[in-house]
């Protein structure tokens, strides 16, 4: 039977977590007990360098429930992507199959026991989608909508309507690991495997306890970084405004020529108007055109692994092959 690690990356999330504490030990038990994961599954809390009594609470949740509750303490606060990294790394080499889930019971405890389902079909990633977003505030509603939508005009593959819950198995996170970048984007990220996905929906709820972590600068934050990682069409896009404006230019040029012949114009204007469009316009034409290089370094850089093998078919024994190096 699969091993499965629940990981919940925590900042300052002490007034919440005896809540979450009991709720998830409480889900474990529950898949134990029907047989859908092994018994010796366990939680994976990550303190995120928090400043009240988050890792303390964690410490003794592991003194009461040694076999069931784990923790990894991180040397100072370095944002939720990186703390569930680390817990999904760190939980890698002990379990068969991990989900990620904040540490405020927002995501439906529910849709776990659908996600193992999936996972024993055969899908290797399960998004956790929310329905609805009826208990956000219109303007968090609004923003992350614009946002989606923002990312999908910049060509980044993502999940509509999904956050960090997800289920991935071993060999997903281990394909995972490989992708070494720094600036980190995890919804980005995960469709990139391409291994088999699948989605379970479920309603958002409420806080349990304690408020938000994200405030509008953080979220914002992770909005540009989401794009920057993914996406080097804006730099595209200044290459097309300075072709745009050096075409603009030879229709002004018309015009000057035309208004210049017809003799009403100041003396210089058309020599100066000319200039200052074609100018503009080369200038930008040629930032565009470095930047396509600096896009091209910046992706080479981040030395993505080029494909991922999901299976392979042949007469030798499988487990020799390293299919990293196929
Ligand atoms: N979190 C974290 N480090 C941070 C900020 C947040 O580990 O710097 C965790 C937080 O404890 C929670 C999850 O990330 O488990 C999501 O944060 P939150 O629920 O505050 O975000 P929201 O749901 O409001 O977008
Ligand atoms: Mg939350």
């Amino acid at each position: 039977m699969d091993r499965l690690s629940i990981v919940v990356p925590c900042y300052n999330e002490e007034e919440v977590l005896k809540i979450t504490f009991q709720a998830l030990r409480d889900t474990l038990n529950d898949l134990a007990k029907k047989n859908k994961i092994s018994p010796d599954s366990f939680l994976l809390f990550v303190d995120d360098g928090s400043k009240d009594l988050t890792w303390k609470l964690i410490e003794e949740e592991h003194a009461a429930f040694p076999k069931q509750v784990y923790g990894v303490k991180l040397a100072g606060n370095v944002g939720h992507q990186f703390a569930l990294t680390a817990g999904l790394l760190t939980a890698k080499d002990m379990s068969d199959v991990t989900i990620s889930i904040d540490a405020d019971l927002q995501d439906d405890l529910n849709a776990i026991e659908e996600m193992i389902d999936k996972f024993h079909e055969g899908n290797d990633i399960v998004y956790g989608v929310r329905k609805e977003r009826k208990t956000d505030s219109f303007f968090k509603r609004t923003t992350a909508q614009c946002f989606y939508k923002l990312m999908e005009m910049m060509g980044v593959k993502s999940v509509y309507n999904h956050a960090d819950f997800r289920l991935m198995s071993r060999r997903a996170v281990e394909q995972f690991s490989k992708y070494q970048e720094t600036n980190l984007y995890l919804r980005g990220m995960v469709p990139l495997i391409g291994y088999q996905t699948e989605k379970v929906y479920y309603d958002r709820k409420e806080r349990a306890a304690g408020e938000s972590k994200y405030p509008l600068k953080k979220m914002l934050a992770l909005a540009f970084n989401g794009i920057s990682s993914f996406s080097i069409k804006p730099i595209s896009m200044v290459m097309g405004l300075g072709l745009c404006i050096v075409f603009f230019s030879i229709l002004a040029a018309i015009y000057a020529l035309v208004s210049y012949f017809t003799g009403n114009v100041e003396p210089g204007w058309t020599s100066l108007i000319l200039s200052i469009w074609f100018l503009g316009g080369l200038q930008l034409l040629a930032i565009g055109l470095v930047g396509q290089y600096i896009g091209k370094i910046y992706m080479e850089v981040k030395h993505r692994p080029r494909y991922n093998v999901e299976k392979v078919l042949s007469n030798e024994d499988t487990n020799e092959l390293e299919t990293d190096k196929l």
